[in-house]
C-alpha cells in the first residue's frame, strides 16, 4: 500500500511561502539510518513527511508542554528526531528512539514491533493519535477542540455521514465521525477514471469512495441509497490513503496517472460547509510510495521550492512527474495535500 499526502501551504500559493531569511522555514534535509533487520522504513517515511509539513514542524515546536510518558513517549522521541534534524551535522540520524517508544506503546496490539515492517500510513496515523493524546489526553477523539492539538486542529477532517431517499424523501440520523486519513480503494479509483475521463482528482476520489457502498433506506421504501459524506471544519492537512487489493497490482500505472497535483475539498465531499474549505485549494506536498516490502517517501521542501526523494539514509532531490513515481514504487500509498 502506498500513500499521498496533500497538504494546504499558507496562502495556498506554489510561489510565495518561503520567505527569505526566515528561520521559521528552513527544514534542513537528513536520511533516517535503516540498518539490516530494523525494518525501519515505515517509520522514516512517515517521519520525513511529517518534519517537511511547516505547519507540523512549526506547530509542534511551539507547544509548550505535553502529558510524557518517559522512555516510552513518542511526543518526546519525535521531537528529539526533530531537534537532530535541525542541529545534527550528521547526514543521516537513527530513528531508534521513535522506534522503540513506538514499539513499547504498542507492544500489547503486537504492532510496530522492532524488526517487523509494519504500515507507513497507519504508522502515520498512530503517531498522530499519540500526539492528541500527549496534549489533550481528556478530550474525546471525536470531539477534540483543544486550540493547542496539532492533530485535531491541523490534520483531522470533521465529518458526517448521512442517507438521504430521493424516492420518498427520508433520511438517516446524521452520524458524524472523525477521519485522520480519508482511505479510496485503488480498483474503485481507476474504474472512475475510465467512466469519468474529465473529471478532477477530488471529485473522482468521492466518486470512488462512495460507490457500490450502497444502503437500504431509512424507512425502507425499497430503495439502495448512497452515502454523503460532509466535511464540517476547514483542515490544513488532508491525507489520502490509496487502498490496495493485493502487493502487485497491474493498475498502478493508472493510479499515477490519476494523481492530480490539486485537490478542492468540495469535490472530495457530497458538501462543505466550512466557508474557508469550500474556497480551498490544496496542494500535494507529500507521498509515501511502497513496493517489493519497503517504503520512501517523497516531499516537497519548502525553502528551495523542490521535491525531494528520501529511502531511509539516502536524500536526493528529484523532479516529481509520472516516470519518477513509476521509477522508485510500484505503488504510491498515501498522498497528503495541504
Ligand atoms: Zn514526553
Ligand atoms: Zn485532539
Ligand atoms: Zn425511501
Amino acid at each position: 500500500m502506498a500513500w499521498a499526502k496533500f497538504f494546504r501551504r499558507p496562502g495556498g500559493n506554489l510561489g510565495r511561502s518561503y520567505q527569505p531569511g526566515s528561520m521559521l522555514s528552513l527544514a534542513p534535509t537528513k536520511g533516517l539510518l535503516n540498518e539490516p533487520g530494523q525494518n525501519s522504513c515505515f517509520l522514516n517515511s512517515a517521519v520525513q513527511v511529517l518534519w517537511h509539513l511547516d505547519i507540523f514542524r512549526r506547530s509542534l515546536r511551539q507547544l509548550p508542554n505535553h502529558y510524557c510518558l518517559g522512555d516510552s513517549c513518542i511526543f518526546c522521541a519525535l521531537k528529539g528526531i526533530f531537534c537532530q534534524f535541525q542541529h545534527s551535522r550528521e547526514r543521516a540520524l537513527p530513528s531508534d528512539n521513535l522506534r522503540n517508544a513506538l514499539a513499547e506503546t504498542f507492544k500489547d496490539e503486537q504492532r510496530f514491533q522492532l524488526g517487523f515492517m509494519d504500515d507507513a500510513a497507519e504508522c502515520f496515523e498512530n503517531i498522530l493519535e499519540r500526539i492528541h493524546l500527549h496534549i489533550a489526553p481528556d478530550a474525546e477523539t471525536d470531539a477534540c477542540a483543544s486550540k493547542s492539538c496539532i492533530t485535531h486542529q491541523k490534520f483531522a477532517m470533521a465529518l458526517y455521514e448521512q442517507s438521504v431517499c430521493r424516492s420518498c424523501g427520508a433520511s438517516s440520523d446524521p452520524l458524524p465521525f472523525n477521519e485522520l486519513v480519508h482511505y479510496v480503494s485503488t480498483t474503485a479509483l481507476c474504474q472512475q477514471v475510465l467512466e469519468r475521463r474529465d473529471e478532477r482528482f477530488g471529485e473522482l476520489l468521492q466518486a470512488a469512495s462512495t460507490v457500490g457502498d450502497l444502503r437500504n433506506c431509512p424507512s425502507n421504501c425499497g430503495q439502495r441509497i448512497k452515502i454523503r459524506r460532509v466535511l464540517m471544519n476547514s483542515p490544513e492537512i488532508v491525507t489520502i490513503g490509496f487502498v490496495w487489493d493485493s502487493e502487485q497490482s497491474d493498475l498502478t500505472e493508472d493510479v499515477i496517472r490519476s494523481l492530480g497535483p490539486h485537490l478542492n475539498l468540495s469535490g472530495l465531499f457530497y458538501r462543505v460547509t466550512d466557508e474557508r474549505a469550500k474556497k480551498s485549494e490544496l496542494l500535494l506536498v507529500g507521498m509515501i510510495c511502497y513496493s517489493s516490502r519497503h517504503y520512501c517517501a517523497f516531499t516537497y521542501h519548502t525553502k528551495s521550492s523542490k521535491w525531494v526523494f528520501f529511502d531511509d539514509a539516502n536524500v536526493k532531490e528529484v523532479r516529481l512527474d509520472f516516470h519518477v513515481i513509476k521509477s522508485f514504487s510500484n505503488i504510491p500509498s498515501i498522498c497528503r495535500f495541504g
